[in-house]
């Protein structure tokens, strides 16, 4: 699969690969995208019964960041906070990235410039490009 159809742009930062996860049961598919940048992520339901595919539903939500965090030995996936992070639990996701060898990155969104900025951490492979805007 080309590169270019695993990937969307953002609709709330810009950034060019959003990620999608799609999933397909009986003539329904779904879509799921999520911006690992700033958090956005959107939800989009497709039905094949005709001959054109109907989009049946599709709605958005503003990201207030994102994160990955990946225990030692371990394998964990791309999260978006779907509400501003407390300050508990910026505390404990930092303390997994400084004190216990976890990697990953922590952005947040910022309001107020309007784009996300990297936390801490470093994004892995290609998604470095983070905020170099
Ligand atoms: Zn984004």
């Amino acid at each position: 699969m080309a590169l270019k159809d695993m990937h969307e742009p953002c609709n709330q930062c810009g950034f060019e690969y959003a990620r999608i996860d799609t999933e397909a049961w009986g003539a329904s598919s779904a879509r799921r995208l999520m911006c690992p940048v700033c958090g956005w992520t959107a939800y989009e339901e497709l039905n094949w019964d005709e001959t054109r595919p109907e989009l049946v539903m599709r709605s958005e939500a503003k990201g207030y960041g994102a994160f990955r965090l990946i225990p030692p030995g371990g394998y964990c996936g791309y999260n978006a906070f779907h509400t501003p992070p407390s300050a508990d639990v910026l505390y404990a996701l930092k303390e997994l990235l400084l004190n216990k060898g976890w990697k990953g990155y922590i952005s947040l969104w910022d309001d107020t410039e309007g784009k996300a900025f990297l936390l801490l951490g470093s994004p892995l492979d290609k998604f470095d490009v983070i905020d170099k805007k």
